[in-house]
């Protein structure tokens, strides 16, 4: 188009469309005028604004000039169309570049406008800067992308939680229906003694060990695999296709591979394991029903105490219902007074005569009949029941054994003992309790001897040499049960306030039988019995069950004995009659 003609136009715009002026003018939006051959004749000062340019350097321009390259080729079809009458009008999202190069993104509207014969005369566009919009779209996407990931993930450890777990096991589960034979799996793991480290090291370190543990699982994992948090300290590994139990027992050994290297938390380094449960699932297995049989799996192995793994299977479902129903019995049981006390004599090797007495609980339960502690113990120790068990059994022994005090001349003296679990031995108010049931039954602390298990010890023994030495301070003393059967070094249990070490009654049961064997037999107990008095602490040996055994201990310089030779733990009245005299004192 000649200049001639540019100036025409000029001329019949700026005359007869006032209208058209004042919008022109007076618009925010960027308008500009273009020729039918793509040249811009002219633009309002928004659009100036916003292209950078002046009038004078605006005119002529062709589109292309301002036209982000990538983006003019369709451009210029569009325009194309519209000159051509294909096209009345049409709007696309383009960038646009200012005088500087720089580009930013609009929206543009063309158009044509033609004269009364219908023939097209020029074009008008009007220009949107979208760039604000766009930048406040991309932060409430960004925005929307950080809700979602927090929504979906577990703020301590990053990982995935329940929900994204959910999403991502719904739809790996869904395409299990298109590959016959196809299955998942998934491992849900349960650190072990993670309570305690909450416990004894404070929940910073608790959750400092939860972050270490989650970016080991999370190396672990193949990139289609999903490593969640699942709750306090559990965790799920999902694996979307696997070719069997044994692709996932396999993962499981290497999670506890990497999970056995020490964690450095602070300045300390701490130990973690994890029980593990497996599941497979084939098409029609819902994310619910796997989760449900992983967590029966790994309940499983925890309370089997045997191979940390277990792959899930139908039996297990029995075992769990059995074991939730005793669970909810245990709870009842301790008010419906299905608990008893059964006692056990303490023999002094020097003297014959009884000592004292282990107080050994036992459960009558309506149904089963009569659950054996090592049950019922760790049953309550896993739902926390265990506290008010320990307290019950620690007040009936005092009671029964003051009772017996005051009825029995011979039992003036008489001892008793008292088991503790481990759990017991982290209650901050365990002292103070003892004291307590000592001075409400007007027993000396000398009265009660308290049990310890070795693990319990070890398993944070800097915790349990604080709550040793208090009891020590009110001379309540501590026995060390089912010793040799743990893992206590020599060097712990020196630090230890302890008074007395029970040798297991497997190291007894090693004191006869063949004469190679029991001198081997001898010699360990010997070995424990020298231990014990460089110790400066007294010897119980436990499950004394024939005469030889008995005579190796006393040739051995053993302290004291029980077990069945001497008597069995038996209920309160039979252990008075066959051990306390006949008559007890009328009162
Ligand atoms: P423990 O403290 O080592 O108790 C000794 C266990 O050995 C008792 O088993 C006892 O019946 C058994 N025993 C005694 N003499 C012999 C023997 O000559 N031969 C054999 N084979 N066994 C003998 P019981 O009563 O079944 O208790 C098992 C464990 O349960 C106890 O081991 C103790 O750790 C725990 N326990 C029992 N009562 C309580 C309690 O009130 N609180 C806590 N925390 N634990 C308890
Ligand atoms: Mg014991
Ligand atoms: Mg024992």
């Amino acid at each position: 188009m000649s200049r001639h003609n540019t100036d025409d136009l000029l001329r019949s715009l700026r005359q007869g469309e006032e209208w058209f002026r004042a919008v022109f003018e007076g618009s925010a939006m960027g308008i500009a005028v273009i020729d039918m051959h793509g040249r811009f004749i002219e633009g309002n000062t928004a659009f100036l604004r916003m292209v950078g340019l002046t009038p004078e350097e605006l005119r002529d321009l062709p589109l292309a000039a301002l036209d982000h390259p990538e983006d003019h080729p369709r451009d210029e079809q569009l325009f194309r169309g519209l000159v051509a009458g294909d096209l009345a009008h049409y709007q696309l999202e383009k960038r646009y570049l200012r005088n500087d190069g720089t580009a930013f993104p609009v929206r543009l509207t063309a158009s044509v406008v033609r004269d009364p014969t219908g023939r097209p005369r020029f074009c008008v566009a009007m220009v949107d800067d979208v760039s604000q919009r766009n930048r406040a779209e991309a932060e409430r996407e960004v925005l929307e992308e950080r809700l979602r990931h927090l929504a979906l993930h577990d703020p301590l450890t990053g990982l995935p939680n329940r929900l994204l777990l959910a999403e991502r096991m719904l739809e790996a589960t869904r395409s299990l229906a298109d590959e016959p034979g196809a299955r998942c799996a998934v491992l849900f793991l349960d650190l072990d003694r993670f309570k305690n480290v909450n416990d004894s090291m404070g929940h910073g370190a608790g959750d400092e060990l939860l972050r270490q543990v989650a970016a080991r699982l999370a190396a672990c994992a193949r990139p289609e695999d999903t490593v969640a948090r699942f709750g306090g300290d559990e965790f799920i590994l999902f694996l979307p296709r696997v070719g069997g139990p044994r692709d996932a027992l396999a993962l499981a050994e290497r999670v506890r591979e990497v999970l056995a290297a020490p964690l450095e938390l602070g300045s300390y380094h701490a130990y973690t394991s994890a029980s593990v449960g497996i599941a497979l699932g084939e098409a029609g297995d819902t994310p619910d029903d796997l989760l449900r049989n992983a967590d029966m799996a790994m309940y499983h192995a925890k309370a089997s105490g045997g191979p940390p793994c277990a792959v899930f299977d139908r039996s297990m479902h029995r075992a769990v219902v059995e074991r939730l129903r005793l669970e909810t019995d245990l709870r009842a049981a301790v008010e419906r007074g299905e608990l008893t006390l059964f006692f056990q004599p303490i023999v002094s090797l020097a003297t014959g005569g009884v000592a004292g007495a282990e107080a050994l609980a036992r459960w009558d339960h309506p149904v089963h009949g009569r659950v054996p502690p090592d049950r019922f113990i760790s049953l309550a120790e896993d739902t926390g029941l265990i506290g008010a068990l320990g307290g019950w059994v620690l007040n009936e022994a005092a009671r029964q054994v003051s009772e017996w005090r005051a009825s029995f001349p011979s039992a003036a003296e008489l001892e008793v003992s008292v088991n503790l679990s481990a759990q017991q031995l982290r209650e901050p108010g365990l002292v103070d309790a003892v004291a307590d049931t000592l001075h409400e039954h007007g027993l000396p602390p000398g009265a009660l001897k308290l049990e310890l298990t070795e693990s319990s010890l070890v398993e944070d023994p800097v915790a349990a040499a604080g709550v040793l030495r208090a009891l020590k301070k009110r001379d309540v003393q501590v026995y060390l049960d089912d010793f040799g059967t743990g893992y206590s070094s020599l060097s712990s249990l020196h630090r230890l306030p302890l008074d007395a070490l029970k040798i297991d009654r497997s190291f007894v049961a090693g004191l006869d039988g063949g004469s190679t064997g029991a001198h081997k037999g001898a010699e360990i107990v010997g070995t424990i019995v020298a231990l014990a008095r460089s110790l400066g602490v007294r010897v119980v040996a436990e499950g004394v069950e024939t005469r030889e055994q008995l005579h190796a201990l006393q040739l051995l310089g053993c302290d004291f004995a029980q077990g069945y030779l001497i008597g069995r733990p038996l209920p309160a009245s039979e252990f008075a009659s066959a051990f306390l005299g006949a008559s007890p004192l009328q009162v």
